[in-house]
């Protein structure tokens, strides 16, 4: 099957921060993808803006390079890298002064879609937003793209949102959270509300409990000091499985349009019950070798960050009342392997007899690696000697359908950043959400701080901490297997 790929209008992108690593190694080659996929149209371009003194060429010599290094060399004909690079601009520019912002009111055009990336600090967003007003070079429907993290607790992120609703309307801000951004997440909504089949299941009468992991292998190296004053909580669960537990729990939309989203989204947020401390466990890795714990990575030695996070959540709603969410995240874990689990419910009476084991349908999400979906269904083993009943994927991927490997499936930032240029934010977080999760956050992460509590050891290359475990065992469940 070759994707169909919807043209999008001109546009002129100013990537702010396009020196960076976030510009290198996700929004530059997306872009270029993009542009292969014929997304691109002719008077588009591409304005990198930061602080380094370059002119056009030598950026251009940048990004050229940051296509060597991050597209494989057989997806980057010499002639089309040419192209794309034709339509790379660049501003020195100065986030916080003056330098550099005449000369990008002059290079940019008012009837063309116009989107401003921040891919900068935080700390840069609200100057930006200021000069982006200030020197009149955002037209009325411009777009601006701000980054993870959205503040840090509440109070930062209503100032955060504050600061940017001063100079743009909500409908112009698009909070990315690259993980709405997955083929698999949306296909999760597709499946979900384009069937007959899963709806009428999808509540507490056939759901036991829905499991959500985010494992990662890598550890906080080089990022350590960043990390350190972050948490897994504040870096992972607050945005990325928050978001996956929204799109899971809410109620269908009316219609799939950003609003009717998004507001499903806010009520299931909501509806979280505050987390009891024995249902919360974190951790931190720890390793034999030299350099590799935790706590030799950090600055601080007494650190009490985690590195880890499992906990057990209850939505206080008709649909899901008594069923446990149960989310973990971590690094260096024993695989890369991210999914959400809907575990159902046990046939209310097994005619095999018990003899035969326990079989539950299993429906899997996997957003990565390999995204997918497979519902896990019971049959009969083949061939003869009684009956034998065995757990066998149906698979809902199509992935053959879709190109050898995957490969035409665009990674999350391409996708994301054309819905900018359409004007669609329906994947995207909106400002009330942010601040919902952090209110929901907030009291949690000052409990474990007053409580003065300790991270619990887990060995990399492991699973996590062996209380992660015993959260689900003590109510006769278990996690699955975390695997690459
Ligand atoms: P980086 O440090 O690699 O790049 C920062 C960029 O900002 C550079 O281009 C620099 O020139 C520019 N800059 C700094 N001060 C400036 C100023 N005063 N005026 C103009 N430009 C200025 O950072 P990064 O890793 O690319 O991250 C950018 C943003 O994206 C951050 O908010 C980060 O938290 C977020 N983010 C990054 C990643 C990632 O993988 N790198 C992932 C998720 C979110």
């Amino acid at each position: 099957m070759v994707s169909r790929v919807i043209p999008v209008d001109p546009f002129d992108l100013v990537i702010f921060g396009g020196t960076g690593d976030l510009a290198r190694r996700k929004i530059l080659p997306g872009l270029f993808r993009r542009f292969l996929a014929g997304q691109m149209p002719p008077e588009s371009r591409v304005i990198g803006a930061a602080r380094s003194e370059y002119g056009d060429d030598e950026y251009r010599a940048e990004v050229k390079a940051a296509l060597e290094e991050f597209i494989a060399k057989d997806s980057r004909p010499a002639k089309d890298v040419k192209a794309f690079l034709d339509r790379i601009h660049y501003v020195a520019i100065d986030a916080t002064g003056k330098a550099g912002w005449s000369d990008l009111k002059k290079l940019l055009r008012s009837d063309v879609v116009q989107a401003f990336y921040f891919s900068v600090a935080p700390s840069l967003f609200g100057p930006l937003a200021e000069r982006l007003h200030e020197w009149k070079c955002a037209v009325k429907d411009a777009r601006i793209v701000v980054e993870k993290p959205f503040g840090r607790d509440l109070e930062s992120a209503r100032a955060l949102n504050r600061t940017l609703g001063d100079h743009f309307d909500e409908s112009q801000i698009y909070r990315i959270d690259h993980y709405l951004g997955k083929e698999t997440v949306q296909n999760l909504m597709a499946v979900r509300f384009g069937n007959m089949l899963f709806e009428p299941l999808w509540n507490a009468q056939y759901v036991d409990h829905v499991q959500i992991t985010v494992a990662e292998t890598v550890g906080v190296n080089g990022r350590g000091a960043y990390y350190d004053k972050s948490g897994a909580m504040r870096d992972m669960v607050q945005n990325h499985l928050m978001q996956l537990l929204c799109l899971i729990a809410m109620e269908p939309p009316s219609r799939f349009d950003p609003d009717a989203v998004r507001d499903e989204k806010l009520k299931v947020i909501r509806a979280l019950d505050p987390v009891d401390k024995n249902d919360i466990v974190r951790g931190q890795y720890v390793s034999e070798e030299d350099g590799e714990s935790y706590l030799e990575q950090v600055e601080d030695p007494d650190s009490l960050t985690e590195s880890f996070i499992a906990m057990k959540l209850n939505i206080s709603n008709w649909r899901w009342a008594g069923v446990p969410f149960y989310l973990r995240t971590g690094k260096k874990l024993k695989a890369r392997a991210s999914e959400i689990a809907i575990v159902f419910k046990d046939a209310p009476h097994s005619i095999f007899g018990q003899e035969l084991g326990r079989h539950r349908n299993i429906l899997a999400i996997r957003l990565q690696p390999n995204e997918g979906i497979t519902l896990g269904v019971t049959i009969k083993e083949p061939g003869p000697g009684g009956m034998r009943l065995v757990d066998v994927p149906l698979d809902m991927t199509f992935k053959d359908a879709l190109g050898p490997d995957g490969d035409e499936i665009p990674d999350a930032y391409e996708r994301l950043i054309m819905d900018v240029i359409r004007g669609n934010q329906t994947l995207f977080m909106r400002g009330d959400e942010v601040e919902a999760a952090w209110a929901w956050t907030d009291p949690l992460i000052k409990g474990w701080i007053e409580r003065g509590e300790r991270p619990k050891s887990y060995d990399v290359g492991s699973t996590g901490p062996e209380d992660a475990a015993v959260l689900m065992h003590r109510e006769g469940r278990k996690w699955r297997d975390i695997k690459a």
